[in-house]
Formats: C-alpha cells, structure tokens, sequence
C-alpha cells in the first residue's frame, strides 16, 4: 500500500481533503482486507481505488498458525515470484511482527537458513511496510483484539544493508498518518555492519539497536558470523561505543545459545569480558535465545540457563527469550527455504 499514491489520486480526483482522512480511518482503524469493507467511503471512490491501488503490494501465498504458542507465519510471494516470509507473534501482552528486509541474505551465518538461500535482492520500503500492515489485516479479520504493538526488523536479510528503505519504512510504520506505531517500539537488527552504526544514531535515535553477536571470540566469530571478518570485534566495539554516546539508548546483544559451539564456560568469560571492555557498558544487554535449529529441534533449555546463570554471576545484565513456533519452522528462512 502505497498511501502517497492513495492521496496523490484523491487530490488528482479533486475530491475533498477528508476523503484522505476516511482513507486512513478505512485503512489503519478499521484494517479492511478489501476496498469493499471501506463502506465510509463512496461506492464509486471503493471502485475507483480497487481498480488503481491494491492494499498489498504481494500475494500472501500461505499462513501457519503453531499450534502450541500465539505465533503466525506467513509466505509472500512478490511481483516477481521471489517469496519472503513474516511472523507474527504474542511474546507478551500485544502482538510483535518480525518482518524481512532483503530476498534472501549475503551474510551467510553458518546457523541461518536464509542465509543459505544467498542474496537476491533488497525489498522496497512498500514491500517492508506492508508486511505489517498485511498482519494489521489479519489481526482484524481474525478478531485477535490488540493492536501491533512493536515491529522487529529480524526477519530475512541484513536490515542495514538496504539501509535507506528500511530507514524511510521505520519512519513510516510510526507516522500517525499510517500505523503509528511508536518509533521506540521498532527495533532494528544487525549482524554487525558496524560502519552503518553512526549514520544509524541519526537518522533513527529512538529506535532499538539489537546486534546479533552470538560469540564473543573473533575466530570464532568469523566461523559463525563472515561479516566478522570484516568488522571485528574491536570494530563493533568502537562502533557500540559511539552510538551509545549518540544516543543513550539501551543496545541488546542477541546470542543464540549453539550446545557445543557457542555455550561453554570460556564463551561466557569472553563475552563477559569484551562486554566489561565497552564504555558504558551499563547500557548493554545480553538477549538469550536456545538455537533453533530446524524441523522442531533446539538447544535444550538447561544450557541456556546455565548461560545465563554464568553471565549475571559476572554482573551481566541478561534476559532469556522464549523461543515460539518452533513447530512451523517461525526462525528467519526456514518457511521459504523450504519451500524453493
Ligand atoms: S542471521 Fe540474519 S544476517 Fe545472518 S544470514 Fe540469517 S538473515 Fe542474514
């Protein structure tokens, strides 16, 4: 849904200006799934935008619930045939959606199953937007109550390389004119494209950084994570650093515990360590996943916890996130690479 282009036909209409206002109300208070739902509107301006402007930019080829958590996934396929995927989800009291940002990924993470797929391309901001907007729809349809209440750019793709879509995406799934969701409740991920941190700190202050670490050994790390090869640790440091001073927000550091990877004794030191190494390091805080590592299986939950345990005993703050919908295979990839 290309709103700009919603408004640019009522004013080329020469209709009234509230016409645009009844638009939005149609679209992001009542989230219609068809023009026809829109009955504030004329029946010939219904017709009219049904013809010239659809209200999703792609097809939603398929959505799974999981059965045992609240959680919702969805395969897109886009104008040129090439599929993404979304999920939805009910972490705690509102809805979250976790949406995708390229086709595919360049980073190739060793543990991630788009990162299997390679790159094929970066989506565009209306292609981002309406990943959100699509479970806005659904949530309404469904009758599922709440609104979305924060949006995590963690889904397929390194969000910082199609950096300036998904900067004008976060400004506009915040604007009031379009799904207003608080900018502080948008949270943008990165595997570590360090020299994208600063430009970051301006043009998105509010926004939640949350960096995908998940080893706190540049050796290892590289193995794991190639983009650590060319930002290293010490990089990401220095880069922590100045966003932090920029912006004084909290930064999260994701690290999906891997049971004999990433999960001995001598990881949680190091990580400990590196993090100590940080100025204001208060303002980090470590995010605590079991690895899922498809068809249903993870790392089981002791050893996150003992992780866990090692890092608050060195006075690390850490939360452990639960991991939802390991049943429709809801951890970034594994839908559409399954599906190729
Ligand atoms: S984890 Fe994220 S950055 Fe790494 S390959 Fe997967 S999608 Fe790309």
């Amino acid at each position: 849904m290309n709103f700009e282009n919603v408004k640019q036909y009522i004013k080329e209409a020469g209709l009234p200006n509230f016409r645009i206002k009844q638009v939005q109300e149609a679209l992001f208070k009542k989230g219609i799934s068809s023009w026809d739902e829109a009955t504030n509107l004329p029946a010939d301006l219904r017709e009219n935008l049904k013809e010239n402007t659809p209200l999703l930019c792609f097809k939603v080829s398929q959505i799974i619930c999981s059965k045992k958590d609240k959680v919702a996934k969805a395969l897109l396929t886009l104008h040129d045939g090439l599929q993404i995927e979304t999920v939805l989800l009910k972490p705690q009291d509102s809805w979250s959606v976790c949406i995708s940002s390229q086709v595919g990924c360049a980073m190739h993470c060793s543990f991630c199953s788009t990162g299997k797929m390679g790159f094929k391309r970066d989506l565009t901001q209306e292609e981002i937007t309406d990943q959100v907007l699509m479970w806005y729809q659904y949530i309404h349809k469904e009758k599922l109550g709440e609104r979305i209440g924060s949006v995590v750019f963690m889904g397929m793709g390194e969000p910082l390389l199609n950096y300036l879509n998904v900067v004008r995406a976060a400004r506009e799934l915040s604007s009031a004119d379009f799904l207003n969701i608080g900018a502080r409740h948008i949270s943008i991920s990165t595997s570590g494209i360090a020299d994208k941190l600063h430009k970051l700190a301006v043009d998105l202050p509010q926004a939640n950084l949350a960096l995908s670490l998940h080893n706190a050994d540049n050796d290892e790390r590289s193995k794991l994570m190639p983009v650590n090869r060319k930002f290293d640790l010490e990089d990401l440091k220095k880069a922590l650093e100045e966003y932090i001073a920029m912006t004084g927000r909290q930064v999260f550091l994701e690290y999906a515990v891997i049971e004999n990877v990433n999960s001995r004794p001598e990881h949680i030191r190091k990580l400990a360590d590196w993090i100590y190494s940080i100025k204001d390091n208060y303002l980090l805080h470590v995010n605590l996943i079991a690895c899922n590592l498809g068809r249903g299986e993870k790392t089981e939950d002791r050893v996150v916890k003992e992780f866990a345990a090692g890092l608050k005993a060195m006075g690390i703050g850490v939360t452990i996130r639960k991991s939802m919908g390991n049943d429709i295979l809801a951890a970034c990839g594994q839908l559409a690479s399954q599906k190729r």
